[in-house]
């Protein structure tokens, strides 16, 4: 039991002997959304000033990251288009190189499991906004060349797939574009699909993601967003659209954004406990299968007491205090996700 409700088979076995060090050290731990310093920045294989680098995925057991190619909404235009898919293609190649042969690119879940039991740090690179598409859905392809495994629809601003949960002004943006998908959107996904991309509904409007869990042939997922009953955002996910992603077999990844966890927080005014307050209420609500951990690491991500990938450690503590077993653990920690990405594969053609 947790809080009252009957989590069934993840139910703890009542020993309560759960040593959290050593539990942490054996978990297959995945952080679905970390972004990269573009276009320049510290190395990824150095210890640098950045939340995210390979010694501290190393001594925080973060064995895996999905890094972002992050492209931001600039004008739905030829000009605007060109520049955003350039970005993300370069992007791509960047993530693809910047293990340096110190850590490894993984495309499939076998892949990631097999990195596990070499003691491996792994990275799956993917795609923020499909802006990047320059409105060409085809253009999956050259991103599943890359490796990437998920797409966000979209970020801050509609762009011609969907419409964005924080549209924007300064490029003319009304409250809607399309009332949701366009019919290049629906294409997308379906692109998506076929080529073994997640959709991630992350930054999209709550039309946009309700549209796009009824449109994907496998299960949608928000890689990073935080729990709206707790924290009024427009990032945020309300129950309905947390129901829907329990329905169609998807999850979200609660992520460290202090914003988004307390109303007008800053990050040292945010712990662990608060980040896990979310967390829980999306276990209660939808169960433990839909639920797992991101960060947004260097993309505005980080609270006191995880701080960057070193602190890892903190999360897995408080959900051992919190009366999660070590098997509820791992499933939070990159289980679930894993399922999902799984089924990516399978669906692929
Ligand atoms: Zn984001």
């Amino acid at each position: 039991m947790l809080g009252g409700v009957d989590l069934g088979a993840w139910g703890g076995d009542g020993c309560g002997m759960i040593d959290p060090i050593a539990l942490h050290r054996s978990l297959l731990t995945i952080d679905t959304h970390i972004d990269i310093p573009w276009p320049e920045g510290p190395q990824f294989v150095d210890d640098t000033r950045r939340r995210v680098d390979l010694p501290k995925m190393q001594k925080g057991h973060m064995v895996a990251g999905c890094f972002a190619a992050y492209v931001p909404q600039s004008p739905r235009t030829p000009e605007g288009h060109a520049s955003a898919y350039a970005r993300a293609i370069a992007m791509l190649d960047f993530i693809n190189l910047m293990g340096a042969g110190k850590a490894r690119v993984c495309r499939t879940v076998d892949a990631i499991e097999k990195a596990h039991r070499d003691g491996a740090t792994v990275i799956v690179p993917c795609v923020e906004n499909g802006h990047a598409l320059a409105g060409q859905p085809e253009r999956v392809v050259e991103f599943a060349r890359r490796g990437a495994r998920y797409m966000t629809l979209s970020h801050n601003g509609h762009n011609v797939l969907c419409d964005s949960s924080n549209p924007r002004p300064d490029l003319n943006d009304g409250e809607k574009l399309h009332g949701g998908l366009s019919a290049l959107g629906r294409e997308a996904i379906l692109e998506m699909n076929r080529n073994g991309l997640l959709v991630d509904v992350a930054h999209v409007s709550k039309a946009s993601m309700m549209q796009a869990a009824e449109a994907s042939r496998t299960p949608v997922l928000s890689t990073h967003s935080c729990i709206k009953a707790l924290c009024d955002n427009p990032r945020n996910l309300d129950d309905e659209q947390l129901d829907v992603l329990r329905d169609v077999g998807g999850m979200v990844n609660i992520t460290a954004v202090s914003g988004f966890l307390k109303a007008g927080a800053k990050p040292d005014q945010v712990t662990v406990a608060d980040y896990v307050d979310h967390l829980d209420y999306a276990v209660k609500r939808i169960g433990l299968d839909h639920v797992g951990i991101s960060s947004d690491f260097d993309g505005g991500g980080g609270f006191s007491g995880w701080k960057d990938a070193s602190e890892c450690g903190a999360m897995t503590a408080e959900l051992v205090k919190r009366g999660y077993d070590a098997k509820a653990i791992a499933a939070l920690w990159g289980g679930n996700f894993m399922r999902i990405l799984r089924l990516a594969e399978q669906a692929a053609s």
